[in-house]
């Protein structure tokens, strides 16, 4: 099931003397009408066409049901037209759109005549649904003439199919299956002429109101000169149950109410409106942000902790001192950061086989006093053999020199 919410716009511009655009968006049907021919003429043409289309309201449920509604606008604005020759000549363009239910489920249905256009905004691409009836357009169409010369062509206003200009009429049809978040313009000329398809495009994915969309396109086409009078309506699809939604869990799905449709479009509504793709989620991105400062952490605790002491040890004939703890640990390796000038046959027999599998002291300088203590204590001894001081393994120790 299908629901449409839409909004409209009309302006007369910033050169036109009077709008003689109409513009309809009711429950379920929508329509611009340009209207053209004398002063009040075409202003009449359009309106009758939008009135004309209301009123049919409720046989306008089949492609016959909507030409038949354009054709009885055809004869009403003709009539019009015959019985005040003030009138005489004038006519409309008719872009119309109107959800249907089919077999295989809703369409909106589109009709045109005329060169007002309805676009198609499905996953951040715009499609112009309608074909122009202008001479401009035909010739291209036919190959006669380029984009560029059909832009620029002096005869570009002028419109080969109109309601109200002849008996019959010819109509063309078009059928939109709407997928959830597509939206669907029906515009006037006066919007297509002032501004790019690429500028719809900025307004369709960042205004996410249909009434503020129109008015923003509105005020664009102004802003670009408003040469002719702007007309827009915009139809989003609401679908009430979007295929890739994930089911509403068993438990609460008893007592939750029916799905609504959303009054206004959620961020991952936008999102997938917009085509950008589902991989992350903030959940996602919130965990492995997670990981990663615990993994950092613990990395960062390791190499503290590996780093945070300091050794004496021998190495050959020398005395050396380490920062790191003895043998390593994990992947941090100890690291060589000073070679002392005592040697091995400086420090007393008694203390080299400690020495072989290191003292560990609490920093560069007290590994460095324990060295230096060694060497005192080696000294007085050979000099003194009464003399006992003994360095400690974690401190420092200041020697008692014999002889002061
Ligand atoms: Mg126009």
């Amino acid at each position: 099931m299908t629901v449409l919410r839409a909004g409209k716009a009309t302006d007369v511009g910033q050169v036109r003397p009077e709008n003689q655009d109409a513009v309809l968006a009711d429950v379920n049907l929508f329509a611009v009408a340009d209207g053209m021919g004398g002063h009040a003429g075409g202003e009449i043409a359009s309106a009758t066409a939008v009135e004309t289309l209301e009123g049919s309201l409720s046989t306008i449920s089949t492609p016959s049901g909507l030409l038949d509604a354009l054709r009885a606008a055809n004869r009403i604005i003709a009539e019009k037209s015959a019985e005040d020759p003030t009138l005489a000549g004038m006519g409309t363009t008719a872009v119309v759109a109107t959800l249907v239910g089919t077999e295989s489920g809703d369409v909106l249905l589109v009709a045109n005549v005329g060169d007002s256009r309805a676009y198609h905004f499905h996953s951040g691409e715009l499609t112009q649904v309608t074909k122009d009836h202008s001479l401009a357009a035909e010739l291209l169409r036919e190959g006669s003439i380029t984009e560029e010369e059909a832009a620029a062509h002096p005869q570009r206003h002028v419109i080969t199919r109109a309601l109200g200009t002849a008996a019959e009429i010819d109509v063309d049809f078009f059928e939109l299956r709407l997928a959830y978040g597509d939206r669907v313009v029906l515009c006037s000329d006066g919007l297509t002429n002032e501004i790019s398809d690429e500028e719809i495009i900025r307004v369709l994915r960042t205004v996410t109101d249909p009434t503020e969309a129109a008015e923003d396109m509105v005020r664009r086409a102004n802003a670009h000169g408003g040469h002719d009078n702007i007309s827009v309506v915009v139809i989003d699809a609401l679908v009430a149950e979007p295929e890739d939604e994930a089911p509403a869990p068993a438990a609460t799905a008893s007592i939750s109410p029916p799905p609504e449709a959303p009054e206004h479009e959620g961020w991952l509504a936008r999102r997938r409106r917009l085509g950008v793709p589902r991989a992350l989620t903030a959940r996602v991105i919130g965990f492995a942000v997670l990981v990663i400062a615990l993994l950092a952490g613990s990395w960062y605790f390791l190499k503290w902790y590996a780093n945070s002491s300091y050794y004496v040890v021998s190495r050959g004939s020398q005395i050396v001192v380490y920062q790191g703890q003895p043998g390593g640990l994990l992947w941090f390796q100890p690291r060589l950061v000073e070679v002392t000038n005592t040697s091995m046959d400086q420090v007393l027999p008694i203390r080299k086989p400690i020495l072989v599998s290191g003292v560990v002291e609490p920093s560069l300088s007290a590994a460095n006093n324990y060295v230096a203590n060694l060497a005192e204590e080696f000294t007085s001894t050979s000099t003194s053999p009464t003399t006992t001081t003994v360095p400690g393994a974690g401190g420092v120790t200041t020697p008692t020199l014999a002889g002061g």
